[in-house]
């Protein structure tokens, strides 16, 4: 047992259900991703029937922690949602159900083109927007997305998008997040339009902005510290083998 996860996953649905009805949501439209990233397989398998998916950032710790996963535990889907680099591409397909940070047209080629080699119709992805325009974060351009998913359509029929991924700005401040979330909830209209892709999914919230974005229509909200404390990003314990 790991201690108090039970709680704060209560205690996080209480609050997505609090900020669903405060905007006339239903709360069984939010997914409660748990981002699990440099937590131990103890923590996670506590976790893992009391969430709805697991993230992961990085393609080598995730591979570890599925390839030890106790046979017999169920697990919720997992989603990819960290930088991706074109050497992982395969590794992370083959780890993960569905990659949210796709931000080129050049990742969903390579995606694209495994899914071929591998007999996949249609590997589920999120094409990952940075609508903050802070230049240390993974994600497209908001005026690039148009042009991108014009390109995934029609180069990469084996790559099924389903959604937009966003990392808000790390900030207090409720009207920039408010501003963040609803243009990235706006471009998926314009999306919509533009491609009839039903483009179901908005991957928006973490700890700190998770009511603001179900109250700005997020699908899914990406929890790490709120559910397993502060990460300690020198974990042992982690079975995180190499540096990526
Ligand atoms: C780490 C991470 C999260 C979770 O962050 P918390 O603030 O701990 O909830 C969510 N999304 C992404 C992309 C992350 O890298």
């Amino acid at each position: 047992m790991v201690a108090g996860i039970a709680e704060k996953v209560a205690k996080v649905r209480e609050e997505i259900a609090e900020a669903a009805a405060k905007s006339g949501r239903a709360a069984s439209r939010v997914k409660l991703m748990g981002v699990t990233k440099y937590h131990s397989l103890e923590a996670m398998e506590e976790a893992a029937p009391l969430v709805d998916l697991i993230g992961e950032n990085r393609v080598q710790e995730a591979a570890a922690k599925r390839a030890a996963w106790p046979p017999g535990l169920t697990s919720c889907p997992w989603h990819m949602i960290g930088r991706l680099q074109k050497n992982k591409i395969r590794r992370a397909m083959e780890t993960f159900d569905l990659i949210e940070s796709v931000d080129s047209a050049g990742i969903a080629a390579a995606i694209n083109r495994i899914a071929g080699e591998k007999c996949v119709s249609a590997y589920p992805v999120f094409i990952e927007v940075n609508v903050s325009g802070e230049e240390a974060k993974g994600g497209l351009a908001p005026e690039a997305a148009p042009a991108a998913l014009g390109a995934v359509l029609e180069s990469c029929p084996r790559v099924e998008v389903r959604g937009l991924m966003t990392v808000a700005r790390d900030t207090d401040d409720e009207g920039e997040l408010r501003r963040i979330f609803s243009a990235l909830r706006e471009l998926r209209e314009k999306l919509r339009r533009s491609s009839g892709l039903p483009l179901p999914e908005l991957s928006m919230g973490m700890s700190g902005d998770f009511r603001v974005a179900i109250e700005e229509g997020s699908t899914i909200v990406r929890i790490g510290s709120a559910i397993f404390g502060k990460r300690n990003y020198n974990n042992k314990n982690t079975i995180d083998k190499g540096a990526e």
